[in-house]
């Protein structure tokens, strides 16, 4: 089995495991804990302590660019009262990394892999000891 990067990235869009395409990244019947790895290939998900430090800096980039700073130009721009633009903001501020949560962590080990496909499982295991040393 080899999986490309274009079947990573897919699989990481739609939250599934990088190795073997399962809705497995988290536990099921939770919407925050992820599995410490995937229950159907063993890929090791949670890899090491601070992996998932650069999900949350993702996670809060998405917040700033795609709703903070429209918010912000719209109340520059007069659209908002300072009153209506300080609210959408409180509300954003909390409400937009908790719904991209599960796409952040999902995005993070995508380009964790995405940049190494040669790390997963499903791509070591077609390697011969040959071409190991071109690499
Ligand atoms: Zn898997």
């Amino acid at each position: 089995m080899h999986v490309t990067r274009c079947q990573i990235f897919t699989r990481g869009i739609a939250n599934r495991c990088p190795n073997c395409g399962d809705k497995t990244l988290f536990k099921e019947g939770s919407l925050f804990e992820l599995n410490s790895e995937c229950p159907a290939c063993g890929l090791k998900i949670e890899r090491d302590e601070g992996f998932f430090l650069g999900s949350m800096s993702l996670n809060y980039g998405v917040t700033v660019i795609c709703f903070l700073v429209p918010v912000l130009i719209l109340y520059l721009v007069g659209v908002l009262s300072s009153l209506i633009a300080a609210v959408l903001a409180g509300i954003g501020a909390i409400g937009v990394p908790i719904l991209f949560y599960r796409a952040s962590r999902s995005w993070w080990l995508m380009s964790y892999y995405f940049w190494l496909p040669k790390h997963l499982p499903a791509n070591l295991g077609i390697l011969k000891p040959s071409e190991d040393e071109n690499i």
